[in-house]
């Protein structure tokens, strides 16, 4: 069964994820972990949302995946993302998120 990534919603073939890193949890609400619902996410979605937002920001306004689907952040990256298969780019975290590390 291919997974889907819950953000771009790309499908990702089993024969693709023999790396263990290509799917990834994310915690809705990363500070409260072991409570939080997850989402599975592929690798370059997940990596994304952690470099455009604090996990202030995910847990106040982005803590669901239509949240996230929405955001004016992430629009082109989900424009772009949907039209390649790929898994592995390159991402650059945000002065924005950086500053509040
Ligand atoms: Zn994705
Ligand atoms: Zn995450």
């Amino acid at each position: 069964m291919p997974t889907t990534c819950a953000l771009c919603r790309r499908s990702i073939p089993d024969e693709r994820i023999d790396d263990p890193q290509v799917i990834q949890e994310h915690h809705l609400r990363p500070e409260r972990r072991a409570e939080s619902p997850t989402v599975d996410l592929c690798r370059p979605c997940h990596r994304q949302i952690h470099a455009l937002f604090t996990n202030e920001e995910l847990r106040e306004e982005y803590d669901t995946v239509d949240a996230l689907r929405d955001a004016d952040r992430l629009r082109d990256y989900l424009a772009w993302i949907r039209t390649t298969e790929k898994l592995d780019i390159q991402i650059e975290t945000s002065d924005h998120v950086r500053e509040r590390r």
